[in-house]
């Protein structure tokens, strides 16, 4: 059997099967944003995550600097952390470097780190440099939650209300114009900035934990659709979401009127938009709106609503029918990412 055939989370959902734990301490292992321990009498949870970016796979250096590459891989580190509504700590850096690799080169990927770390107060505490064929960064990351305010995937109960932060779909956008090589600066600055240098929404996720409303929380990493299928999944739930209320920012839809696609598609199969996808129980939704915007200026969207599982994963779309919402986006040995309008379309029909 190759890869391919059963692609990035069937393979997870195998290393998963054989792991049992010699500790008592994991309160959640393989399967969430982060790992949940419990580390000591305190009444806080520890949380750890990692994540690699592999040259030709993640980035490509035609048009990422190596600034923006160290930027990116504790971003989206910081995202995971705060996902599960906790605030970040210690991170180790760990870097494969091709051995012709100039070393201000190296220098700034480890600047772009460092603004990173500085912003969200990420002590990087080691790592590891090895040589390697094609340049690799992976960062490993703890973090510490209040034990009240952890939000896991797997919370989400029907009758709930599905919010997201900020605008879907920009990432992909911006990503689409990289690919090409002639764009027009004026439009695509916005999307190719959130592709490039992402910032994780910790203030927000804290904000949200801090509300202890949320049912459950990811953070938009494979796209709208993939990652509103992992809550269901975790959570045993059916999901519904209304196409016509999925934000979508002006940079976005004019770029994708460039780039002659829907801008829809990016948001629901694009990915690493960094934007928290969460439920909240339906009366407690518009409580939990007022105190999160008293604390934070980000707008937080209602998207849709969590249904029973047996109702399936739905999709309502502009033209009024309801139709099967499927995992798009990104899944490693299988397809490649699905931001093509057939899809879409077929979807349509
Ligand atoms: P995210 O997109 O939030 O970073 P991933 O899709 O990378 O999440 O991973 C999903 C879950 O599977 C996480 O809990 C992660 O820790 C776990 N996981 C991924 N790869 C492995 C692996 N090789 N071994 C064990 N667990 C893994
Ligand atoms: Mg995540």
């Amino acid at each position: 059997m190759k890869l391919s055939s059963i692609g990035e989370f069937g393979l997870i959902e195998k290393f998963k099967k054989g792991i049992l734990f010699a500790q008592r301490s994991v309160i959640v292992g393989i399967g969430d944003d982060a790992a949940v321990l419990k580390i000591s009498k305190e009444s806080k949870y520890q949380l750890f995550t990692t994540d690699m970016l592999i040259e030709g796979v993640h980035f490509d250096l035609s048009y990422t600097s190596p600034f923006q590459l160290g930027w990116k891989a504790l971003s989206i580190n910081i995202s995971d952390i705060a996902a599960m509504g906790g605030i970040p700590t210690f991170a180790l850096v760990s870097l494969g470097l091709k051995k012709d690799a100039p070393v201000k080169f190296v220098e700034d990927i480890y600047q772009g780190i460092k603004r990173v770390a500085k912003r969200f107060s990420v002590d990087i505490v080691g790592g590891d440099t090895v040589s390697s064929s094609r340049l690799t960064i992976n960062i490993s990351l703890l973090g510490e939650v209040e034990r009240k305010n952890l939000i896991l995937r797997r919370g989400a109960k029907p009758g709930d209300s599905i919010f997201v932060t900020g605008t879907l779909g920009d990432s992909a956008v911006g990503l689409a114009f990289l690919k090409r090589a002639n764009h027009p600066l004026s439009i695509t600055q916005k999307t190719i900035r959130a592709h490039l240098t992402p910032l994780p929404r910790l203030k927000e996720a804290r904000a949200l934990a801090q509300t202890q409303k949320v049912s459950s929380m990811i953070d938009v990493s494979d796209g709208l659709s993939s990652d509103l299928i992992r809550i269901a999944e975790a959570s045993k739930v059916g999901v519904k979401i209304y196409a016509d209320k999925i934000p979508l920012s002006f940079a976005s839809k004019k770029g994708s009127k460039l780039l002659k696609k829907e801008p829809l598609d990016f948001a629901l199969y694009g990915g690493e938009d960094y934007e928290l996808l969460f439920t909240v129980p339906k009366s407690q939704a518009g409580k939990l709106s007022s105190q999160f915007t008293k604390k934070v200026k980000t707008h937080l969207l209602l998207i849709g609503e969590i249904i029973p599982p047996e109702e399936g994963y739905q999709l309502l779309n502009y033209k009024g029918r309801t139709i099967r919402l499927k995992a798009g986006g990104y899944n490693h040995f299988s397809r490649g990412s699905v931001t093509d309008n057939t899809l879409y379309e077929e979807k349509l029909k």
